[in-house]
């Protein structure tokens, strides 16, 4: 089955680039993206026969444009989301042109996240892993521990290749995932060396761990630390009390 993408014209810090549509053999496509009209129209014009349209998450980089693609074409949604004509949550296999296509539920940056895989290994990850850098996971919609969880899933379905909405398309798909995770297991490592260290307050610990940060991804940085301390405390590892940290172990 061949496989394009087109990009929506939406960079940004979060986007990269911005959010590629990837588009399957002449039938379906995978997170039509941004409600941008000449982003629907680009879909429109490459695929006249659109009858199937996919959605990873909730996320309005990635699903608004369905509705309008589903107005023009009679196309169906398959989502887990409501506005899905097929809700999926996992485990669902779909027939593209005589290939397989498998939903695989994948919570972590989003609680409904969905990756899409074909029976040749092409795996398609939304927002779950990005073709460079890192995704972000916000509490309380995003969880590390799922996250964890769902990047161990994924890399056990043993993928070829990664699509992602943002950044390139990686071929050492198993060698990337591997990358997320030690990067996650190595922030976690710090974040716990940090609280050894006497930090308590994730701003104290954004400035150990993140220290020349620009001050406009503060909030994000410290966002993305709670996600691990909650994990932490999930693991019984750290506790938390009014807003200070401290390690289990110190206790
Ligand atoms: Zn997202």
């Amino acid at each position: 089955m061949k496989i394009r993408s087109i990009t929506a014209p939406n960079p940004g810090p979060f986007t990269l680039t911005g959010t590629h549509s990837w588009l399957l053999g002449d039938t379906a496509i995978i997170d039509p993206g941004p409600a941008i009209d000449s982003h629907i129209a680009a879909i429109i014009e490459a695929m006249p026969r659109l009858d199937t349209i996919f959605i990873t998450h909730r996320h309005d980089d990635h699903a608004p444009a369905a509705l309008p693609l589903k107005q023009a074409t009679g196309a169906r949604i398959i989502a887990p989301l409501d506005i899905a004509d097929v809700r999926v949550a996992g485990g669902e296999a779909f027939d593209i042109e005589g290939e397989s296509l498998e939903a695989i539920a994948t919570p972590g940056h989003t609680r409904e996240h969905i990756c899409y895989l074909t029976s040749t290994g092409a795996l398609f990850t939304g927002d779950t892993i990005l073709g460079e850098g890192t995704t972000v996971i916000f509490p309380p919609d995003g969880d590390m521990g799922d996250y964890f969880r769902s990047l161990a899933t994924l890399r056990a379905r043993n993928p070829r290749r990664i699509h992602p909405a943002h950044g390139p398309t990686r071929d050492d798909a198993v060698a990337l995932i591997d990358e997320y995770i030690a990067h996650r297991l190595e922030r976690e490592r710090q974040l716990i060396d940090a609280l050894g260290d006497g930090a308590k307050s994730t701003a104290e610990l954004r400035k150990q761990i993140y220290p020349q940060l620009d001050e406009r991804l503060h909030r994000a940085a410290e966002l993305q630390l709670t996600a691990h301390l909650v994990k932490l405390q999930q693991e019984g590892r750290v506790r938390e009390d009014s807003g200070r940290y401290l390690r289990a172990a110190d206790e």
